[in-house]
Order: C-alpha cells, then structure tokens, then sequence
C-alpha cells in the first residue's frame, strides 16, 4: 500500500500520468501451444520453469477458451471482446488479404490508450496486413512483427512453389525486413522478447499496455541456437523453452523496474496444438482432437493470470472464461471505459479476486470454425456439438512435413466436460432437458449472430474492413 501511494506521488509530481489508477498489463498470447504444453499441465519432453512459476504466484484456469480453433479469428476476439463473427474475421487472414479487423471496432489497445496509457506490440499480428488495418491503425504506438503466420512463407515445404510472397516483417506501419529467411524466422522469438523487455524499461514511469504475440510454436519451428537440442522431446520442445524463457525476462524486467507489484501479466494460446504435424506439434492434454476443430482439443487452452497482491498466489480457477473477457476484465481494472459497440464478452474480475462464491459470467460460450459455423457451445459442464463436418488425422506427419487430413461427421451431441473431458460418451439421449435447454441457447445464438450451417443471416453482424490493394 505504501508502495502504490508512493508510486501515486511519484506519478502526480511527473505529471500527465498521475489520473492512471489502474495496473500495467502484460498479455501474452502463443501460436498453436496446446493445453498440455505447461509443465503444471502434463507438458513431456521440456521444461516450462518460468510459465509454472507464474501459476505458481498467480491464477491457473482449467477451463479457458479461444473463441475460434484457428489465429485470425481468435486473435480478433482476444482484441475486440466479441466473438468472431461479430465483427467479420473467420479463418486465416493469408497474405494481401482482401479483410482485416474493422478500425472502427475498439481493441483493447484502443480501450488502454484512451485511459492514458503507453501501448506497443510484438510479434504475430494477423488480423490483415493492408497498411489501414495494421496494429498501428489499431491502438498500438509501436509494433514489431510479422504480419501474418510464419508459414505463409516461400519456403513452406508443405506449400506449392509459388503459393507465397516474401515474408515480411514489420516495424511499425513499414517494413523492417522485406525476405525474412530461415535464418531470422530463429531470432524470432528472442527478439520479439528483447523488445518487449526494452519497451518495460522505456515505460516505467507511466502505464501500459504490452501485447507479445509470439509467432511460435506455430510450424515451420525455428529456435536460436541457444536452445537449439536442449530438450528431450526435439525442436518442438526446444522451441517451447525459448518462449519460456522469453516469459522469463518480461517477469524479470518488470520486478527490475519496479512494476512487479503494479502489473498484470496474462499468458494464453490462440488455438490448440497443429497435431497433423506430429512431433513438431504439441500435446491437447486430455482432449479430443486440436487445432481446426471445436472439440475441446481445438479450443480448450492454457491461460494464466498472475498480479501479485492482487490475485491469490496459487490459484486454480474451474470456472468457465475465455478470451472475449480479457477486454471488458481489463477495462474494469483500469478504470477504461467499454467500446461503445455491444461485445461479448464479461468480466472476470470476481473471480480474479476469488470472491467467495463467484462463478462464470457466461451462461454460454460460443464455438464458431469454417466461415462462421456454429458447431459448439457450451453452458455449465455440458458441451453441445451441432451437426457438422469437422477435420479429422489420417495419417499424422513428422519433422515439419505435413500429414493427411480426413473428415468426421458430427451429429446433434452433448457431453459433459466436466466429468468426460474427452468427450468420449454422448449423453444426448440421456439428458434431454439439458440438449433441449442448449439447443435453445444455439437458436438464440444464430437469432443474433447467424449461422453458416443453417442459413441463419444473423441480425447483429458487423463487417469485417475491405481493403483494397493497389
Ligand atoms: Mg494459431
């Protein structure tokens, strides 16, 4: 308490930042880890030190999703606090992609900034890469990165010769690097980490907002040297240490600089584990399925959240949240006012707290792949999946090469996660209040947000932005 009151004076007697109640906020958000890539969580092979000491002295979720199995349109709801198909993203955005995220959609960085704070961003941005859409036109000062996935690159072996231009990365709304090659795709990570620890350094004295987006352990997998066949389990292992080493010196720079009491650090992945990729993915943990599915494997992710003092050290929470909450939890924290646009999302500062008794926000969460499908929800511990093609393995690939994809068939299910986290025994039959009361939840969905799989318009979408290239 001294402390803050301290920092409260320091802040009046620099001026400008003094009216700023509210914390730093540090977010952290990887590519493709999957739920069992934590060592608290089962990971085999590699060690994840600075990632379960963070659990460790903050708040682990068991039951944290991605509002989409897939980057562009995960990313959209991590930024904006609504579902995807809200505000128009579906899918991966690839390269001059004819979208991206609407400006007049508010991210969060957009919430931050107009609180007073310092905003910046490093890494994996993938929500358009035309120059109107770009993190810069979107809330954030100062970015580096790359546009879009590491793999949208000419040397992808899995892609036809042709199918991709020169990776680029950026700084800022220009270009850093116009050919990113193997060679720099492995100081990726590290630098991405340099950056971030600079950026805390130069912004001590006043707010912020710090969003690192790393573009591993997404496939092709690169790792500097210094990790390079450190782990036991091979590249994907090594890979995953360089990332927690990375949380490690954004940690260390912020109890260097003082901030550690004063700062929120939030760490989640964007989908689940590529498993196609077999060796050079990682591990869903008990579920089913991964990436590019609404099975529980493909959207059921790690997440912590650590604030020493704050959020108690040691934490589990079983409730269920997602990433359309991080805006409207941030905000509440920081004292920001809402995006004027209706969200989704609620906050989880109550259960943040450990308020005795608080539950989930949601009644349900929504679960939407394809070109906006609804292909899941889930209230309570039941999971309702509507009927649906979905991705399945045929046959799983090794060392960076790809595998062979076949189709499921899903019809109208329900499980429960909580008891069957596999999702192994359909109960439809069983419980026929609980499917009848989801499947209502569904209607009422696809009323408001539409529906690829029934044809429902959907009353409240908003566009994604239409770029044009010259
Ligand atoms: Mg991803």
């Amino acid at each position: 308490m001294r402390r803050s009151l301290f920092l409260v004076a320091l802040g009046l007697w620099l001026g400008g930042s003094a009216a700023v109640a509210g914390p730093n906020v540090v977010l952290i958000y990887t590519d493709d880890q999957g739920y069992g890539d934590l060592g608290v969580q089962g990971a085999k092979g590699f060690a994840t030190p600075h990632l379960d000491q963070m659990a460790a002295e903050g708040m682990r979720f068991t039951d944290f999703y991605v509002a989409a199995p897939v980057c562009s349109a995960s990313r959209a709801a991590l930024l904006t606090g609504c579902y995807p198909v809200r505000v128009g993203i579906h899918g991966a955005l690839g390269p001059k992609s004819s979208v991206g995220l609407h400006p007049d959609e508010t991210t969060l960085a957009e919430v931050l900034r107009a609180r007073g704070y310092a905003t910046g961003m490093f890494g994996k941005w993938h929500l358009g890469d035309h120059p109107d859409v770009l993190p810069t036109r979107q809330g954030f000062e100062e970015y580096l990165g790359l546009p879009y996935s590491n793999d949208m690159w000419p040397e992808n072996p899995n892609a036809k010769p042709g199918s991709y231009p020169a990776l680029p990365l950026l700084e800022g709304a220009g270009v850093a690097d116009a050919e990113v090659n193997a060679a720099e795709q492995a100081t990726l990570t590290t630098r991405y980490a340099e950056r971030a620890v600079a950026f805390i350094r130069q912004h001590r004295e006043v707010p912020f907002f710090l969003y690192v987006a790393p573009s591993m352990p997404h496939v092709p997998l690169f790792v500097s040297d210094r990790f390079k066949g450190k782990s036991a389990q091979g590249l994907y292992g090594d890979v995953m240490e360089e990332i927690d080493w990375a949380v490690g010196e954004i940690l260390a720079a912020l109890k260097e600089s003082g901030l550690d009491q004063n700062t929120l650090v939030m760490f989640a992945s964007d989908n689940g584990p590529w498993s196609i990729y077999g060796n050079h993915a990682g591990s869903a943990g008990p579920f089913r399925e991964s990436k590019g599915t609404c099975w529980e494997g493909g959207i059921r992710v790690p997440c912590l959240m650590r604030w020493p003092g704050k959020i108690a050290a040691g934490s589990v929470c079983r409730e269920m949240a997602g990433t359309i909450d991080v805006l409207p939890t941030v905000a509440a924290l920081c004292g920001a006012a809402l995006p004027e646009r209706k969200i989704d999302g609620k906050d989880l500062g109550p259960l943040l707290r450990g308020e005795a008794g608080a539950k989930s926000p949601h009644e349900s969460l929504l679960f939407y792949y394809g070109v906006h499908e609804l292909q899941a929800l889930r209230s309570g511990p039941w999971k309702l999946i509507l009927p649906h093609a979905y991705r399945t393995m045929e046959r799983v690939g090794r060392d960076g090469l790809t595998g062979r994809h076949g189709v499921g068939q899903a019809g109208l299910e329900l499980y429960d996660v909580e008891r069957d986290p596999g999702e192994t025994k359909n109960v439809a039959s069983q419980e026929p209040a609980v499917l009848a009361r989801l499947v209502a939840l569904a209607e009422a969905a696809r009323e408001e947000l539409g529906d690829k799989l029934t044809g429902a318009p959907g009353r409240e979408r908003r566009p994604a932005a239409a770029v044009k290239w010259p």
